[in-house]
């Protein structure tokens, strides 16, 4: 564009231009949205009755017994097994990391926390870290799997539909594709849901169940999600010799130092 001079300049005007009519766009269906969920709750309720809270209820304990099992199980295991360290530490150094993934829902947004983790808390080498972490936040989102596996048998049951043994393997063959194309920013695991529901035959507006309870569950799963991120990147450290110990095992390696802001009265004594 830069090349072609004016006629260039017009074509990216006009990427603009369609740039603001899609914000505009998106802003409309994010004010629209609320109402529509509540339709589309409204009707799956009046349809399978008042009963189905509980067995919500049920669903979202499942999700989150599971997402704890993973996390404080596998992920460990694998850490004890493949890279030969200890899982109480790891958990320990990844605390930060979990906390600001829990409250940005966005694997994406915490990048920045789990590199720094992994580089400075657990002792990985920059060039393994600046691979793997913006990798692992992109393609692998455990937690998400875990909750549309969940999510798809738990709206089966709802509708009364035998996925039978070949629809089960399908259910987690789909879940794990579907969660690697899931983009790292809130909510998208339960788009990429309607996906995991067309392949088994399920009616897409179960999605609207499960709907309520998903930002709460995206939150837990997205902490999951980056443990997985830092559990994998300490894992290929190991095996690629670029892991110091000195540092995993060390407590305070990394932490960052108290920050001391000038005093008010010396900065304003030093700004008179
Ligand atoms: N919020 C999740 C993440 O960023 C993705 C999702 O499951 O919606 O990892």
């Amino acid at each position: 564009m830069l090349m072609v001079g004016e006629p260039g300049r017009k074509v990216a005007e006009g990427a603009e231009r369609l740039n603001a009519i899609m914000m505009q766009v998106v802003t409309v269906v994010m004010h629209i949205a609320p109402y529509g969920v509540f339709a589309l709750m409204a009707k799956t309720f009046a349809l399978q009755g008042l009963g189905l809270i509980m067995p919500m209820i049920a669903y979202f304990g499942v999700v989150v017994v599971v997402l704890l099992l993973h996390a404080s199980g596998t992920l460990m295991l694998l850490l004890k097994l493949l890279a030969g360290v200890s899982p109480v530490m790891f958990l320990r150094k990844m605390r930060t990391a979990q906390i600001f993934a829990f409250s940005t829902s966005s694997s994406n947004a915490t990048i920045p926390v789990t590199l720094r983790t992994a580089e400075r808390r657990l002792g990985v080498d920059n060039p393994t870290a600046s691979f793997i972490v913006p990798f692992g936040a992109t393609i692998n989102m455990d937690g998400t799997a875990i909750m549309q596996g969940v999510a798809t048998i738990f709206i089966a049951n709802v509708y009364g539909i035998d996925l039978g043994m070949s629809g089960y393997l399908t259910v987690i063959g789909m879940a794990v594709l579907a969660s690697i194309g899931t983009a790292g920013v809130p909510g998208v695991g339960l788009i990429m849901l309607a996906m995991v529901f067309n392949q088994v035959g399920l009616p897409v507006e179960g999605i609207a169940l499960i709907m309520g309870v998903d930002r709460l569950l995206d939150m837990m799963r997205t902490a999951v999600n980056v443990t997985g991120d830092g559990a994998i990147t300490t894992i290929v450290a190991r095996s690629e010799g670029s892991l110091d110990e000195a540092i995993f095992y060390d407590p305070d390696a990394g932490i960052v130092e108290e920050i001391h802001l000038p005093h008010r009265s010396a900065d304003s004594a030093s700004t008179s």
